[in-house]
């Protein structure tokens, strides 16, 4: 059995945003790789997690669970969001070690079915320390698609040139040539 590829436009992205990105709009339609342990398996393939993490319902809960909270820190702010993911993050913890390579640290959960969701929510940590004002949101009109903004100036705008950059590079040449 293969697992089919991952059909969504932007993928790449660091796990928190990579998890709000498997919904997305298609002309005019949201689509959600996330409606079923299927599109859980391409997900998990796509960040490295299939080894660890079996693609099951309860997986598929949790992960939906985490994705609601992250939305609502992403697109509401942490003040209201804050129990949400807490409680995501409330089933796991790091565990502080010494390896002979050298110092680590490891996940462990409870319960392993929250392992994924509870990455997803500890990356988004991650990303609030590295710089809160670079997680966006694309500027693309109906475009609900989210990326960490690694450009050196911090002025990326879209989720890909391709895609709604050249969207609105075309509607503002429309817009001119209608006025001249
Ligand atoms: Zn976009």
């Amino acid at each position: 059995m293969t697992t089919p590829r991952d059909p969504r436009p932007l993928t790449g992205e660091p796990l928190a945003l990579d998890l709000l990105n498997t919904r997305w709009n298609r002309e005019g339609v949201t689509q959600d790789l996330l409606d079923g342990t299927e599109g859980l398996a391409v997900w998990l393939l796509s960040n490295g997690l299939a080894g660890d993490h079996a693609a099951d319902a309860e997986v598929l809960e949790h992960l939906r669970e985490a994705r609601a909270a992250l939305r609502s820190a992403v697109d509401g702010g942490p003040a209201q969001a804050a129990p949400l993911v807490d409680a995501v993050l409330a089933h796991g913890r790091i565990r502080a070690r010494l390896t002979p390579d050298g110092p680590a640290e490891e996940p462990e959960f409870a319960d392993a079915s929250w392992g994924p969701a509870w990455l997803a929510a500890r990356n988004y940590l991650e990303l609030l320390t590295r710089g809160p004002e670079r997680i966006r949101t694309c500027a693309g009109g109906s475009c609900i698609l989210h990326f960490f903004d690694t450009s050196r100036n911090g002025t990326r705008r879209w989720c890909s040139m391709a895609a709604c950059g050249n969207r609105a590079k075309a509607s503002r040449h429309y817009a001119r040539s209608r006025e001249g």
